[in-house]
């Protein structure tokens, strides 16, 4: 029997594995210290729990510990590392390339910055959703002080080829700032293969819990600048001050040692059940799918059902937690952003849905939403 509702999208959160979960336990209750009470073993034990998760999310992502700075999720790292890069490079310049395909953190901060003198240019993408490296490097002048893109796309799975913006950035000296939120636990990067001096992780992701997040800062070659982005006590280095979140800290590491051992099976089983979904989908004719088939997420499947408004469609399938894309930007009904830029029409666009597989779905709940997908699809078309 087939347990439902089934959860088809873990782009937008995942469950807190079991073992995370575990490590969390214990520092809601008997270790409930304030990490930065040194005076006494309360804090003390708090303070090593951090220590350890510290360790645990920059060994995930080849950083050193000194370089992570814990926050309450990718939204905030991404507009610490904006607004921080902005206000101390400002004396440098004022131009920031970013992509039009970008989760609206990245987005909606730029505009803020803009009022604030920022000049900044948006990218496009190619049908596909990847960028034009020739397009990035013209666009690079000597105002030009960050790049900002991500890893992988939250809507369609589409990956970057980052390491290539990564050296890029380096060469012309301007600081690249990577939302690797997605990529994170599904595949596998290392900070300097990728040339980021910035970049942001959300535990929710990958099977931590919610609030519980990171901005990495380059300290070496070069050595990268913010200002605080919270004031009132000096805590992680003076640029977040308040008292630590310690139980999700603690998930967050855990689940980054899990994701850094793990990342292969979870990418293995989600990409076959992908495989099955996607193709028995396409069958149904009339349907296509977003995003380049070389360089894409295993887990993630954005497509275009024509004829099918997708708001139908979820509605017709109450039993199948599925999305339009992304879950921010779902409390409108305006068509994606995302699709919009890779060349959608509105209308196709609003016949576009997202499965995002996750390490707790099974063959079965494949076969099931498969049989149950193409009678609602048939249904609504008619
Ligand atoms: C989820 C997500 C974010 C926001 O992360 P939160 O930790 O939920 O604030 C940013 N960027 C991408 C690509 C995401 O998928």
């Amino acid at each position: 029997m087939i347990k439902t509702p089934i959860y088809f999208d873990n782009n937008a959160t995942t469950p807190v594995n079991e073992n995370v979960l575990q490590a969390m336990l214990p520092y809601f209750s008997h270790n409930f210290g304030n990490a930065s009470s040194n005076t006494h073993a309360f804090g003390w034990v708090a303070m090593e729990a951090v220590k350890e998760a510290r360790n645990q999310v920059a060994t995930f992502i080849g950083a050193s510990p000194d370089e992570i700075t814990f926050t309450s999720g990718a939204t905030e790292a991404i507009n610490m590392a904006l607004c921080g890069a902005f206000d101390v490079y400002a004396a440098k310049g004022n131009h920031i390339i970013t992509v039009q395909t970008e989760h609206k953190a990245v987005l909606d901060t730029l505009s803020y910055l803009e009022k604030k003198g920022a000049v900044v240019t948006r990218l496009p993408v190619s049908r596909d959703g990847l960028i034009d490296l020739e397009m990035l490097e013209k666009s690079i002048n000597p105002k030009t002080i960050l790049i900002a893109v991500m890893y992988a796309n939250n809507e369609t799975g589409v990956l970057q080829p980052i390491s290539d913006i990564g050296k890029m950035a380096h060469q012309r000296e301007v600081l690249f700032l990577c939302d690797a939120t997605q990529a994170a636990g599904k595949v596998l990067f290392n900070v300097d293969d990728i040339n980021a001096d910035l970049l942001c992780l959300s535990a929710h992701k990958y099977y931590g819990p919610k609030g519980a997040g990171a901005l990495y800062i380059r300290r070496k070659n070069p050595k990268v600048k913010i200002t605080p982005y919270i004031y009132g006590g000096g805590h992680e280095n003076g640029l977040r001050s308040g008292t630590l979140n310690v139980p999700a800290i603690v998930g967050f590491g855990k689940s980054s040692e899990l994701a850094g051992n793990n990342w292969w099976d979870y990418a293995f089983h989600t990409s076959n059940l992908r495989t099955r979904l996607e193709q028995n989908l396409l069958e149904l004719g009339d349907v296509f799918c977003n995003g380049t088939s070389k360089n894409r997420l295993p887990n993630t499947s954005n497509l275009t059902i024509k004829g099918v408004k997708s708001g139908q469609l979820i509605s017709a399938l109450p039993f199948i937690a599925f999305s339009t894309g992304s879950a921010c930007s779902s409390a409108n009904p305006e068509p994606s952003h995302v699709l919009l830029a890779m060349g959608l029409s509105k209308e196709e666009a609003n016949c576009s849905v997202r499965f995002s597989l996750g390490i707790n779905n099974t063959a079965e709940e494949i076969n099931f939403a498969l049989d149950k997908i193409k009678e609602a699809v048939g249904r609504l078309r008619k």
